[in-house]
């Protein structure tokens, strides 16, 4: 049987893995969509805990090493926005993938 979209109903052909060719509905989100929503939630709570200081998180408390306690405490900013910034990459990465397919089915 044939997979059907579940916007307009219109037949899938195989090929057609992430939009459907008639309306451009996004049938299936990429993998690194998702991991990108994950890491920007990550850099969310992140920059939650930054807000709240990361000094707080009881790091010291001998739950790690006191050096790498330390350490985070004084990336952290740098952990925030390199979370932020690699969802943000895979997001986009993933964007690009679904554009090329809608330009490739509108192209057809
Ligand atoms: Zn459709």
């Amino acid at each position: 049987m044939a997979r059907r979209c579940p916007e307009c109903y219109a037949e899938l052909l195989d090929d057609a893995i992430w939009v459907c060719p008639s309306c451009g509905y996004t049938l299936r989100m990429p993998g690194s969509a998702k991991a990108g929503i994950v890491f920007m939630l990550l850099g969310l709570a992140l920059l939650g805990v930054f807000v709240y200081g990361p000094e707080n998180l009881g790091l010291n408390s001998g739950v790690m090493p006191t050096e790498l306690a330390n350490l985070t405490i004084a990336n952290f900013p740098l952990l925030v926005v390199g979370a932020f910034a690699l969802g943000s990459f895979l997001a986009a990465a993933a964007a690009l993938k679904i554009r090329s397919e809608q330009a490739r089915v509108a192209a057809a």
